[in-house]
């Protein structure tokens, strides 16, 4: 196998090459439509070089190395701003998925390429007006009707649902159960006849979220991931690859080299702001933060490697870093005075002080807010007693709603 030295040089180099066709300055100005299919381009080429899916099996079309490995090339991507934030959430979690639990393993092999390829896009649809924190409180209905299964009801926040070409869902298969127990687990065809997608703007502008209606959409029993009444492990799964693919020390906003370089260039009472020693400590202190994550994602992804499950820690990823993103973005705020308030609407969170502040509010709600990581944080590092659950067992038709 390729080490690591030598690959992230390899990564290093080919990231490079791709700045002028794909990077962040390409990138402006360009439509929603058209930065989308920049995007299948660049995934194309990315799939091409041999840096798509560098640590799936090779039995599926990936590259077969470690998680290592994966880490250092989104290390030497990451700061170039390409297009490539379409695909991370069907690459992060339902591909992981499909590959995990289905069965017809040439269909799987099918998708995970077409999906590398950045020719199909996956969708995660588990939140629900009435079921984000409480997953297990769903009320999308998924009724057998001795053909395959039926799904009735509506989804919310669903991200590039409207892009999609597939989705991993998880539905209620029986309300006359404890709520975690009549959860069933599919994957679904976002063009199937009664999907209906609604997208909606975010506070930056950004147009990736939507709502999603299921109007007696089929689906045939071989669209089912995991036993019937068994959808809730399957979420669980799905949640435990999210808290450690989807995490970036960062919080996907800007780099403390980012914060340090203009630290230097802002000035406090007439001197660079790197000399003043409150500066300094809120980049010691973000600094030791965000490296802590660091080891705690590289432990888990050697725990992955040899065959363990990581711990709850992981749910420490999130909650750290987006913090750490809005107190640095608040501060270079602060330090830039009224020039701090100018919007660029072309901006993106990674190299922009603002647009990282106007989008951190919804990093600290989506893959889970911030009071339930408090809360396995609370229960599962710490050992505290539990949350109060007064539904724990009661039939989910019974709970009032
Ligand atoms: C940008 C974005 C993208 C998203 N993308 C997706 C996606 O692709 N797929 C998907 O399925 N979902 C997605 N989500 C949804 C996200 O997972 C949910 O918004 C999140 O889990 C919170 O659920 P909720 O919005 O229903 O809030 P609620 O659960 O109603 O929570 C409201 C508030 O109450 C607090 N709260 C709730 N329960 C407790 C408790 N027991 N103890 C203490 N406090 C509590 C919460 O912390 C929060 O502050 C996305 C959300 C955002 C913002």
């Amino acid at each position: 196998m390729i080490d690591l030295d030598t690959f992230r040089q390899q990564a290093r180099e080919w990231t490079l090459s791709m700045v002028p066709e794909f990077g962040r300055e390409a990138r402006r100005g360009l439509t929603d439509e058209e930065d989308l299919a920049l995007g299948r381009r660049y995934m194309a080429k990315k799939y091409e070089a041999g840096f798509a899916g560098v640590h799936m099996p090779e039995e599926f079309g990936g590259r077969g190395l470690t998680g290592l490995h994966k880490l250092a090339f989104d290390q030497e991507e990451m700061p170039h701003g390409f297009p490539s934030g379409y695909f991370g959430i069907s690459l992060g979690m339902p591909i992981p998925i499909i590959m995990k639990f289905c069965e017809d393993k040439a269909w799987v092999r099918e998708r995970v390429v077409a999906a590398l390829k950045g020719e199909e896009i996956w969708c995660q649809l588990f939140s629900e007006p009435s079921g984000g924190s409480d997953l297990a409180g769903l009320r999308m209905k998924a009724e057998e009707d001795g053909n395959g299964w039926k799904l009735n009801g509506q989804k919310l926040w669903t991200s590039h649902a409207h892009i999609a070409d597939y989705g991993i869902i998880v539905a209620r298969s029986d309300p006359t159960v404890p709520k975690h127990k009549g959860l069933t687990y599919f994957w679904v065809d976002m063009h199937a006849e009664g999907v209906t997608c609604k997208p909606f703007k975010l506070l930056d502008k950004e147009v990736v979220c939507n709502e999603v209606f299921f109007d007696d959409v089929k689906l045939t029993d071989g669209q089912r991931i995991g036993p019937v009444g068994g959808g809730f492990g399957v979420a669980m799964a799905t949640l435990m690859i999210e808290r450690y693919v989807a995490g970036d020390a960062d919080g996907f906003g800007p780099t403390i080299p980012f914060f340090v370089d203009f630290a230097r260039e802002v000035e406090v009472n007439g001197r660079p702001a790197i000399e003043d020693g409150r500066i300094r400590s809120a980049i010691a202190r973000n600094f030791a933060l965000r490296n802590g994550l660091n080891s705690i994602r590289d432990r888990a992804f050697l725990m992955m490697e040899a065959g363990m499950e990581p711990g709850p820690e992981g749910s420490l990823s999130k909650l750290i870093s987006v913090r750490s993103r809005q107190k640095l973005s608040e501060l270079a705020i602060d330090l830039k005075g009224s020039e701090g308030l100018a919007y660029d609407p072309e901006a993106t969170s990674k190299e922009d002080w603002v647009a990282s502040w106007l989008s951190v509010p919804t990093g600290r709600i989506a893959g889970g807010a911030d009071e339930m990581l408090l809360n396995t944080i609370a229960e599962r590092i710490l050992g505290l007693p539990q949350d109060h659950r007064p539904d724990k067992g009661v039939p989910f038709n019974q709970i009032p709603a």
